[in-house]
């Protein structure tokens, strides 16, 4: 009998455990010990079986690394019907969270009993593929056809009680889960009840099916815009109510294949292993520890400041807020309490969790109030010489070894590290607005930023339950930089005669969560200009650079809160809306810049502005401030809303491939300004090897 999976049968009931740690994911081993523990206990007297797990959650989910090896013996399928066929019942004991093939297994048993805090779900889609265990055959037979599509559509978890009221367990039950789940199958037992295959189920609702199917493909089209897996989930689940379940496995399994192969499964899996990827720093020796998280200081009570507070504090982790004036901090903390209480009145936080976590937030005006913080963080206004102030006043009162971070987003590190006597402890935490809803930490390594900061910038991000990636020092670190030639391209999309609206809307269409203009008018069209004028000596002396911008900001139409910007945002839901004066002005403009009048179509537009990001990209990595390409995507879809499905924009480079963009760059070097149309040496050098990004990467870390 394998290690991982064992039986034991007590007073005719038989319990199969899986124990395969850390979260019992249904590997090949586990797959063998279920099918020798099913098939052995044919040859057993037990009159029930129960499917239970050891440790700290039931069967968690499929190997994601066989995705890319294939699916060895025994497979999923093989496993799931020797439970279903059993001849006598069979109840699953899920406790923590049971996930897609986790789920499959459950509903291949007769009887569920949940403990309570256990979910259950089948996130397929959240990955680009679709429930491939015959979940979405069994779920609709289990719980009906609508709320199936909402779980499986939604990829959201159910509670316990949810599922519990869903029809998809039969009991939630505190205190020992197995020896509930025992009692239940002899409860069964003497009842004389046997086994209740879902298979032999029909689908409630089914009478509907066209129609459902119909209103939910109009659905996805607009909330899932480009995505194919959730039309192949809807012809799968179709296929419960329309085809004799063996027939609708067989169907799915097609189906599933399919999608596992395509580009958007493929661009979903490649972040789930970037995003696990960007904690691994080249050449580093894996017993360097994390410094001390347990107290935060935090200097500058703004948007920032408040929002990296509320991070800590949700973490349990007590913050000291320092600010120049009473008034500051009291407006600061002020914001963090209003949103606090709206997740109150939201339902989603407890109003003791907010009680506490506000009680984990100090202020201070008085720098002495830093002393005791193992780390430091700077979000003070973007000002060189007030961060260079600010960082030799914490380097006086700072305990030795304390972190000192900054949240600049523009500014040398090295240059303000080098005011302190520690420049080996000072590093970038980069945050991202509103500090407490985006994933993304950029964790910029100075070049005298000592090892263990940069681990426990890691852990910090960890902690506060975000997705840290390194970079190095440079203009912009990597998102910041890539974005200057992508809106490069769209504001000059504008003076050739694009609305802002049709940028918007081409590169929306694309999937990138908002259009830069947008984005601007949302950020503050003058913080980009102010930024470039404070390096316009290292800018292109080209007098239509980002000169849409600059003229909006002379207008003091500087965005929403101004009411006016690449839009206008004066109507009561502060919806943008196309502002035909602004286009008026920016179009004149273009045309006094002697830039010939056309309306570059929409391909061109999204070509324009991804090429140039892609481009500079390669440039980046490159030069080392990204260690691989797949960190660069997932610094983009973590905190650039680039859509995730299309795997961010190295990846989505390779899937176009890297030899027809360098061809377009190339066409755009004639047809277009010449000097931004360059194309990046290693981007040339890999597009006429016929290589990859991805390739690229594999060699590097060879
Ligand atoms: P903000 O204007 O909202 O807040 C700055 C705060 O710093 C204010 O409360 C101000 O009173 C305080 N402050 C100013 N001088 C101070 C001093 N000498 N001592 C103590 N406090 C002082 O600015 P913000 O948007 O929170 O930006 C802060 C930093 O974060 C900047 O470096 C910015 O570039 C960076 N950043 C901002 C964003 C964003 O989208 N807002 C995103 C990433 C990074």
């Amino acid at each position: 009998m394998s290690e991982v999976v064992s039986y034991s049968i007590k007073s005719g009931i038989a319990v199969v455990t899986v124990d395969s740690p850390p979260v019992n994911t249904m590997t090949r081993d586990v797959r063998v010990g279920l099918k020798k523990c099913f098939e052995a206990l044919r040859g057993e007297s037990a009159k029930a079986i129960v499917l239970a797990c050891a440790g700290k959650t039931f069967l968690s989910g499929g190997d994601m690394r066989e995705f890319e090896t294939g699916v060895q013996e025994p497979g999923y399928h093989e496993v799931l019907r020797l439970i279903e066929d059993s001849k006598v019942p069979v109840v699953a004991a899920i406790h923590g969270t049971a996930m897609g093939g986790g789920v499959e297994t459950a509903i291949s048993c007769h009887y569920r009993i949940a403990a309570e805090g256990a979910r259950l779900g089948l996130p397929e889609i959240t990955l680009g593929i679709i429930p491939g265990a015959g979940g979405t055959q069994r779920m609709p037979r289990l719980i009906g056809l609508e709320p199936a599509l909402d779980m499986m559509l939604g990829g959201k978890p159910l509670t316990a009680a949810q599922a519990r009221d869903a029809g998809l367990v039969d009991a939630v039950v505190g205190g020992d889960l197995v020896e509930a789940a025992v009692a239940y199958g002899r409860d069964l037992v003497a009842k004389g009840a046997g086994p209740r295959r879902t298979g032999d189920r029909s689908v409630a609702g089914g009478e509907k099916v066209a129609e459902v199917i119909a209103a939910r493909r109009v659905k996805v089209a607009k909330t899932m815009r480009n995505r194919n897996s959730p039309n192949v989930l809807l012809d799968a689940v179709e296929a419960s109510v329309t085809k004799k379940f063996e027939d609708g496995l067989a169907f799915e399994r097609t189906l599933s294949n399919q999608v596992e192969r395509a580009i958007e499964g493929r661009a979903f899996r490649h972040l789930f292993f970037a995003e696990r990827e960007v904690r691994k720093i080249p050449g580093l020796s894996a017993d360097v520890q994390p410094r001390p998280l347990t107290r935060i200081g935090i200097i500058g009570a703004g948007t920032m400041g408040g929002g990296i507070a509320m991070c800590f504090a949700n973490a349990g982790i007590p913050v000291v807020i320092l600010d120049t004036a009473q008034a500051n901090l009291d407006r600061g903390l002020a914001t963090v309490r209003k949103n606090y209480e709206r997740s109150v009145s939201r339902g989603s936080l407890k109003q003791e969790q907010c009680d506490q976590r506000l009680s984990l937030i100090t202020t201070s005006l008085d720098y002495n109030a830093l002393g005791t913080a193992d780390v430091i963080i700077e979000a003070v206004f973007e000002n060189m010489a007030l961060k260079k102030d600010i960082f030799a006043k914490i380097d006086a009162v700072a305990k030795p070894g304390a972190i000192l971070g900054t949240n600049t987003s523009s500014l040398d590190i090295d240059e303000i590290a080098a005011v302190t006597k520690r420049p080996q402890d000072v590093i970038g935490l980069h945050f991202f607005s509103p500090a407490n809803v985006m994933q993304l930490l950029e964790i910029v390594q100075a070049s005298k930023t000592a090892p263990d900061v940069v681990v426990t910038a890691l852990e910090i991000a960890r902690l506060i339950k975000k997705t840290g990636v390194i970079a190095r020092i440079c203009y912009g670190f990597i998102g910041n930089r890539m974005m200057e030639p992508y809106g490069r391209e769209a504001e000059h999309c504008v003076l050739e005669g694009a609305t802002p609206e049709e940028v918007d809307s081409a590169l929306e269409s694309w999937g990138m969560a908002m259009g830069i203009l947008a984005v601007y008018d949302m950020a503050g069209v003058d913080i980009g200009h102010l930024m470039r004028q404070t390096r316009a000596h290292l800018l292109p002396k080209d007098p239509s650079f980002c000169r849409p911008s600059a003229l909006l900001t002379e207008c003091g139409w500087i965005g929403q809160k101004a009411g006016r910007g690449y839009y206008r945002y004066d109507n009561p839901e502060r919806k943008r809306t196309p502002d035909p004066e602004a286009n008026a002005l920016l179009h004149a403009e273009g045309k006094k810049l002697n830039i010939a009048q056309r309306k570059p179509s929409r391909q061109e537009i999204q070509e324009r502005c991804l090429y140039a990001m892609i481009n500079e990209g390669a440039q980046l990595l490159d030069e080392g401030i990204a260690f691989r390409a797949s960190d660069i995507d997932v610094v983009y879809t973590a905190g650039y809303g680039f859509p995730r499905y299309r795997g961010g924009p190295m990846f989505y480079a390779d899937t176009v491939g890297l030899k027809v963009i360098y061809d377009k760059i190339m066409e755009f070097q004639k047809t277009l300004d010449p000097q931004y149309w360059q194309p990046a040496p290693l981007l040339k050098k890999l597009a006429l090897a016929g290589s990859s990004f991805a390739q690229y990467q594999a060699e590097q870390s060879r």
